[in-house]
């Protein structure tokens, strides 16, 4: 029995069958709609997986579940998961940042994959069926009673639901252990006036971090209507995914701008340009490949006469310029939510899954897949990938 009609549940449910053709696989799922969230990720694309093909690299994109998944990705990692959909039919590429991609550049390829695949290996489906409980029987069986009040028997159950509140209670009630869930890849609010008309503009490199905690990040930033995202910001978030939330939200966010290490690399760079530029008014010599706007405004915002050459410049006016580009500092005042893109931090605690097997280790035939777990990735293919290779697991202990 699988509950759950989502990536992880499918996933299970084809390679279990692949494996054991005789077995009699059921997929439940409450909605109408199988396969919902690949539909929509990726813009429609679906970003399958990314071309990473370390373990010990791959997992450094998983602030929760980074250890667990070691020896995971060593029996099912994303060269697994290209080879598993060409086998199928599905080409998938490489674009220039590692994101993966089906050459259709359309999740329904995906769908279609998987439903084709379900129907050859006469996988029994059923929509609009919620399980609504699951008891063991005598014999090690699980009762499971859905919201169509119909009760089902099974072997083995594997529970792919996702972030499902519904669904962690019943698993605390079999005595599980759910780490509360708050958000994850999200982007920052913030109300500064410098960001006002800057809306559109990305930053190549920056390097971010947050006060008094040790969360940090870089990578290109982008600043929008309501205030900052990009990959540096998401990162931040899903790294800080909890000790931000308990913080609601409200912090003072520090950026360097330059992509140098420190605040003597900064200054002397500048001091470079001011000597070999002595002529050159500041605003005609823009700074570390800054976008010409971004650099006027903070210009402007500094309050420094930008008519002013640079042989003018005081050293008090450099170390003003260093603090500018190197030390800015943001309030952020809340979150929003990146491109609908929303994962979850939070799921069944890992302390009581056996990794080698996916099964739960407080009760045997339960097993799990996908992001029901405390597991989650930053943005880029991560979150497919942890689906696909902890249900490649299910399947094979199943
Ligand atoms: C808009 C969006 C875009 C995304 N894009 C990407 C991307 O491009 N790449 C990437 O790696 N990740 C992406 N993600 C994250 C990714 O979609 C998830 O990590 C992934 O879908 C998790 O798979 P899952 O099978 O564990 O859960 P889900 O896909 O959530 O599937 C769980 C299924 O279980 C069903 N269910 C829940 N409770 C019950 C119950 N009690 N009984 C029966 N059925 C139940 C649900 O209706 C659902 O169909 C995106 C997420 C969103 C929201």
């Amino acid at each position: 029995m699988i509950i759950g009609g989502g990536a992880a549940g499918f996933f299970s449910a084809i390679n279990i069958a692949n494996k054991k053709p005789n077995a009699q696989i059921m997929i439940l799922e409450k909605s109408d709609k199988l396969l919902y969230k690949v539909q929509i990720s990726g813009g429609g694309r679906c970003n399958v997986t990314h071309s990473c093909f370390e373990p010990m690299q791959l997992i450094k994109n998983y602030p929760r579940g980074e250890k667990n998944l070691i020896n995971i990705f060593h029996r099912f990692q994303p060269k697994d998961t290209i080879a598993w959909f060409a086998e199928r039919g599905v080409q998938i590429k490489t674009e220039a940042d590692g994101r993966m991609f089906p050459i259709t550049d359309s999740s329904q390829s995906i769908i279609d994959c998987f439903m084709k695949e379900a129907k050859k290996n006469h996988i029994d489906i059923h929509i609009n069926t919620a399980v609504d409980s699951l008891q063991k029987t005598k014999n090690d069986k699980w009762r499971i009673t859905t919201s169509k009040g119909d009760t089902i028997v099974a072997d083995k159950v594997v529970v792919c639901t996702g972030s499902h509140l519904r669904t962690w209670k019943a698993l605390e009630e079999l005595g599980h252990q759910v780490e509360s869930p708050v958000a994850s890849l999200f982007t920052f609010n913030t109300k500064d006036t410098r960001l006002r008309d800057m809306m559109g503009i990305s930053l190549h490199h920056v390097q971010l971090s947050i006060a008094s905690t040790k969360l940090k990040s870089e990578g290109p930033l982008l600043i929008t209507h309501w205030g900052l995202s990009g990959p540096a910001i998401l990162k931040l978030s899903a790294w800080g995914a909890r000790e931000l939330a308990s913080m609601q939200y409200k912090f003072v966010l520090r950026i360097n701008f330059t992509g140098l290490q420190t605040a003597e690399e900064v200054k002397n760079e500048i001091l470079s340009i001011k000597n070999t530029n002595p002529k050159k008014q500041i605003s005609n010599t823009i700074l570390f490949h800054m976008p010409t706007r971004f650099y006027e405004s903070m210009l402007l915002y500094s309050k420094i006469d930008t008519t002013k050459k640079w042989a003018d410049f005081s050293s008090k006016e450099i170390n003003i310029l260093t603090e500018l580009f190197f030390n800015s500092t943001l309030d952020i005042h809340g979150k929003s939510t990146n491109k609908d893109e929303f994962v979850t931090c939070g799921g069944i605690s890992l302390k009581e899954i056996d990794f080698k097997t996916m099964q739960s280790k407080l009760h045997s035939n339960l097993f799990f897949a996908g992001e029901i777990m405390d597991i989650d990735a930053i943005t880029g293919g991560f979150n497919f990938q942890a689906a696909w290779s902890t249900a490649w697991v299910v399947s094979e202990s199943v």
